[in-house]
């Protein structure tokens, strides 16, 4: 990349400074951008740094954005209790509501829509090119965190998005040792992005850019194994006595099942289930099990299981839970890409246990 192109971007090419990038994260953005189609990519400290400087940078103050029900914790958090700091307000819609959003669209003077596809922990999705059609009609931006997606399974640019933001610490790293994030598009919005950025300085360690350059090596390979696995445990869960409900967008029971199979070429690693008992008896499950660490992370080598009620929501009560939809016997199961037989046998035996 030449000089030229880097003081467009806003950038100084001299890399005079850490704040303001350099070469190592440099490559790592390069490759970003190439896997998502973007122009531009800007790397941070971590997906939550790269979703609040993208809509601190984008979103004007007393502005209005549109966002989905089910989403990170964290970002509804800052979207719930920081926006408003700046007269910001949020109207929040199920994934699945165009008439929502055309409404939403037509009430406000609405600057962003920000999503995620599939979202978390429910997998929903989001018909991305319907929804970007809709918001540009309007001269509304569309921002899709397409973490749980992949960049492999799912080109959010090319359906429309004006923006796609990840969770670089999931797949894109892909070894549960790395914090990072990043946000791809023009080179006119990331640049305004950027120039926040440089302000703020969630600048990510040359090192971590390091690690998330060689965990990429192996991305097309870990997400091929994760799809596959997690779809064949989908659907064995699906049918099994011990298990209520399964959520997965590549099974034909998922309420977005054909907007997923639409859009994206894998359905991700990731499959939501409720154990048929209550909170202790899915947490015997849990602990039953006994290839998956219990973290709240996902997207590593190594599977991963959460239970949401004692985990990422451990501090709210049973009925404000409930509001997200959050039950005590809701399980994430993020597929690794340890051998399928032994996946599979492991579930099948902690099963066994309840
Ligand atoms: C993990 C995650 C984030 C936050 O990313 P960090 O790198 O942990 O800050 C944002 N969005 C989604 C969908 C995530 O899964």
């Amino acid at each position: 990349m030449g000089v030229s192109l880097f003081m467009l971007e806003g950038r100084h090419a001299s890399f005079e400074y850490g704040r303001y990038g350099n070469p190592t994260t440099v490559v790592a953005e390069e490759k970003i951008s190439a896997l998502e189609g973007a122009e531009s990519t800007l790397l941070m400290a971590s997906g939550m740094c790269a979703s609040i400087v993208m809509f601190m940078a984008l979103v004007p103050a007393g502005g209005h954005i549109v966002t989905t029900t089910d989403c990170y914790r964290k970002t509804r958090i800052f979207i719930e209790t920081v926006l408003p700091k700046m007269g910001i307000e949020a109207t929040i819609i199920d994934p699945a509501d165009v008439d929502a959003l055309e409404h939403a669209l037509d009430k406000n003077e609405v600057t962003l829509f920000f999503t995620e596809s599939p979202t978390n922990p429910f997998l929903r999705c989001v018909d991305i090119e319907l929804v970007s059609k809709l918001c540009h009609s309007k001269g509304t931006l569309v921002c899709v965190d397409g973490t749980f997606a992949t960049p492999l399974n799912q080109k959010a640019l090319a359906l429309g998005a004006d923006i796609v933001l990840h969770s670089a610490t999931k797949y894109i790293a892909g070894h549960n040792d790395v914090l990072g994030g990043c946000i791809s598009g023009s080179e006119k919005l990331i640049s305004a992005v950027r120039t926040l950025h440089n302000i703020l300085g969630g600048a990510l360690n040359p090192n971590a850019a390091y690690l998330i350059i060689r965990g990429m090596k192996t991305l097309h390979l870990r997400v091929q194994q994760q799809n596959t696995t997690a779809l064949r445990m989908a659907k064995l869960l699906e049918g099994h006595p011990k298990v209520t409900q399964v959520y997965y967008p590549g099974l034909v029971s998922h309420p977005e099942h054909y907007v997923a199979k639409q859009q994206m070429t894998g359905f991700g690693g990731v499959v939501s289930f409720e154990i048929d008992g209550d909170l202790m008896k899915t947490a015997k499950f849990i602990d039953a099990l006994k290839i998956p660490y219990i973290a709240p992370s996902f997207g590593g080598c190594e599977s991963i299981v959460d239970q949401p009620a004692i985990m990422s929501y451990w501090d709210l009560s049973q009925s404000d839970r409930a509001k997200f939809g959050i039950k005590d016997n809701l399980v994430r199961f993020s597929f690794g890409i340890e051998d399928f037989e032994d996946l599979k046998a492991d579930i099948l035996q902690a099963l066994e246990t309840i």
